[in-house]
């Protein structure tokens, strides 16, 4: 284990200091002397190189995708580029305040209206809120406006969403939060929506059916039409989680194969470094009958006249009717303003190339894995595909957590593991697009050894990690009784 920096601590080493302050106003001029701090701080003793050593130790400590492969499935963990980052934090967009009047923020407004517009096309939906910050948090708004949609209707009597058994947990969660019930249909043995399940289940109480397409397990669900006839046949919505849109960009408009609603997750598929919690956007798109349930404001546009340059501006001229606000101000701004630089910079060949490359990575992976591993739906996949640890557990007695750990040993992230459920062992790979060949070719390596030592050496594989910082966790009791102070 690294020492904490409060070890390192030794009395008189200290780093760099400024010169004394020259200006004569004290804090307790500015500040009560009643909120001041009256004991000093208990900080450690080090020296500049001390800190340096000890955050450039610990940031080696994770694994980052600049560290290595990341095949985290459903996560797209894809590499970002840094040009992105510098773009992003240009001065003229990092300082400034969303309580600024419009004329002094045109630029942040134009990017806001044409991600708005670009998403809108990409989704072949009518119209793009920013607003949500996170894929359920989308959702959730997706779900709202669903809501919204058949109460307008005088369709009080739908409280149920059909949604498959591949489903991510955040679906049922965010039917639940929105106060509808959430019924799971069972899939077939192709690992798509079992049509005759689904037309036992829809009565006139469904209020709509929430599909994540490619689905869960990588597999693109061909009857979505027979499906949104189906739903559209009681008034029902479809609703598409967007979060794998990875495998769709310039190949599938979403809105233009019966589709009402979607939420993207541009931290995953747009260009934000993501992971440990931090900040994300899931915008909504609606179909044209929707767009006035949309959360207010929208950025919008108007034409450029002698006495009024403010073109761009916040609309909120349909407060009426809108479900109301999902966030502060207009969401994570600097998110969205990152999907945007990358839409501009890839246009709309280089964003369908993305989706091309992501497909046949997957399927790469899943043509050199499957002889290995087993696969239970080995047809060809789409941005991921979800293996299994079955053959290991039931030969040796080797479960997919302890196959995900030997992985951390070589220096690879382990992919998502028992998810989705209906796959015992399941091991759900996506490498993205932006790895190379050489990367795809060492996780195969890595793979196929960890099978070798699954039939020569399973001790080995059963007690990894061996090379990691920190050996296996209790995450449960992590989570459950989080400790993060400490004592010296
Ligand atoms: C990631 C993901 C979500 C949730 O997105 P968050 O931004 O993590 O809230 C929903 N559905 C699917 C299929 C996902 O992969």
């Amino acid at each position: 284990m690294a020492k904490t920096i409060f070890e390192k601590h030794a009395p008189g080493r200290k780093g760099y200091t400024l010169p004394d302050n020259d200006v004569s106003v004290s804090v307790s001029d500015c500040i009560s002397e009643n909120y001041l701090r009256k004991d000093n701080l208990k900080l450690p003793e080090v020296s500049e190189l001390d800190v340096m050593r000890h955050f450039l130790e610990l940031s080696h400590l994770n694994h980052c995708i600049e560290k290595g492969f990341y095949p985290l499935g459903s996560c797209t963990m894809k590499y970002n580029p840094k040009l992105h980052e510098t773009l992003v934090r240009n001065c003229g967009l990092v300082n400034i305040h969303p309580w600024q009047p419009d004329i002094t923020v045109q630029g942040a407004l134009e990017i806001m209206y044409e991600a708005q517009h670009m998403l809108a096309e990409i989704s072949g939906m009518k119209q793009v809120s920013l607003q949500p910050v996170a894929g359920a948090q989308g959702e959730f708004t997706g779900l709202k406006i669903m809501q919204h949609y058949h109460q307008m209707k005088n369709n009080h009597h739908k409280n149920t969403i059909i949604m498959p058994d591949s489903a991510h947990g955040t679906n049922p969660a965010s039917a639940t939060l929105v106060g509808y019930n959430s019924v799971q249909i069972k899939s077939n043995s192709e690992g798509m929506v079992d049509i005759e399940a689904l037309k036992k289940a829809v009565d006139e109480n469904v209020a709509g059916f929430m599909l994540t397409n490619p689905n869960t397990l990588g597999i693109f669900e061909t009857q979505f039409d027979l499906i949104s006839e189906i739903i559209h046949e009681v008034d029902g919505l479809m609703y598409l989680d967007g979060a794998n849109l990875n495998a769709l960009l310039g190949i599938v408009q979403p809105g233009k194969i019966g589709f009402d609603i979607l939420h993207f997750n541009l931290h995953k598929t747009f260009s934000t470094p993501h992971g440990g919690g931090g900040p994300g956007s899931g915008p909504v798109g609606v179909v044209d009958k929707l767009v006035p349930y949309l959360p207010y404001p929208l950025a919008n546009k108007r034409s450029a006249d002698k006495h009024d340059d403010c073109i761009y501006y916040l609309d909120n001229s349909h407060l009426d009717t809108s479900i109301g606000k999902v966030h502060s101000f207009y969401g994570n701004f600097g998110v969205y303003a990152r999907a945007y630089i990358y839409i501009k910079m890839l246009g709309s060949k280089g964003l369908k190339r993305v989706s091309e490359n992501a497909i046949i990575n997957a399927n790469y992976l899943l043509a050199k894995l499957k002889d290995y591993y087993h696969v239970p739906y080995p047809k060809n996949c789409m941005h991921e595909f979800v293996a299994s640890g079955k053959i290991q557990k039931e030969k040796h007695d080797i479960k997919t957590l302890d196959i995900a750990k030997r992985l951390l040993d070589k220096g690879i992230h382990a992919p998502t593991i028992y998810f989705p459920l209906i796959v015992s062992e399941a091991l759900m790979i996506e490498p993205t697009e932006t790895e190379s060949l050489e990367t795809l070719d060492n996780f195969i390596q890595a793979m196929i050894e960890i099978d070798q030592e699954c039939n020569e050496n399973p001790e080995v594989v059963k007690s990894a990690p061996h090379n990691t910082p920190v050996k296996r966790v209790d995450d449960v009791k992590a989570a459950r009784e989080l400790d993060v102070k400490y004592e010296w």
